[in-house]
């Protein structure tokens, strides 16, 4: 076993003990591999070891990798800040965006996604903790971005993301996933995907109701950069 399928049976191990603890059928929750800075050959490994879905943060990276890969049937979102005049290759290429967080992007991406492709899948990036240097829209803006999200016609929204500041403490994590969780609930419109938990701290964002879970590390090892 190569040492990325290992780490990905080990993962997978701990989603499915997090689910166990609050009662949620793992099936529901989705393992997205975050492959940002990896070569392509740590994707083809696991995908061989039976991940689908991966996750880039910068645009010329993943379009270079997507490019090495594409005799595999991929399923790639966009996780990483969104530069407006950038957003034509992600409309173009990518299957998911959870990092959409002011309308001018969602707008953009509307209008770029090809006629012939699916409806772009979206969740709006919302920043739960309050930094001031954290992308993200706030949660007072949230109501009206997501209602004009759902009024463009080439993007699907699906759910909401988050990064939270990072921190050890487990009621700490699981507070900042509790919040997305009820900020989804108020929006009162037809949502499933809350996207939410990374390397240390998949449990808490599990027990608040994470459907995708955004994993790094633990998969792929420490990043020399970023
Ligand atoms: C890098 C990154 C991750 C993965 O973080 P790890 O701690 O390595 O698991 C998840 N989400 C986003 C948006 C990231 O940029």
């Amino acid at each position: 076993m190569s040492t990325i399928a290992e780490n990905i049976a080990k993962v997978g191990a701990r989603i499915r003990e997090a689910a166990q603890a609050s009662e949620r059928d793992c099936a529901t929750i989705g393992l997205l591999a975050v492959s940002k800075t990896k070569p392509a050959t740590a994707i083809r490994q696991a995908h061989a070891a039976g991940l689908q879905d991966f996750g880039e943060n910068y645009l010329q990276e993943a379009l270079e990798k997507q490019l090495e890969l594409s005799d595999l049937p991929l399923i790639w979102h966009f996780i990483g800040p969104i530069q407006s005049n950038k957003t034509r290759p992600i409309a173009e290429h990518f299957d998911w965006v959870h990092s959409v967080d002011r309308l001018k992007v969602a707008e953009r991406l509307s209008a770029q996604r090809p006629a012939q492709l699916p409806a772009l899948n979206i969740c709006l990036q919302v920043n739960v903790s309050g930094e001031a240097s954290k992308s993200g829209c706030s949660p007072e803006q949230l109501p009206a971005l997501a209602l004009a999200v759902t009024q463009l016609p080439n993007l699907k929204l699906r759910g909401l993301m988050t990064i939270p500041e990072p921190s050890d403490d487990r009621a700490t994590q699981q507070a900042a996933f509790a919040r997305l969780a009820e900020l989804q609930a108020h929006l009162n419109l037809d949502l499933d995907t809350l996207s939410m938990g990374m390397s240390h701290d998949l449990e808490a964002a599990i027990a608040e109701g994470a459907t995708w879970v955004r994993i790094g590390t633990a998969l792929f090892g420490e990043r020399d950069y970023s």
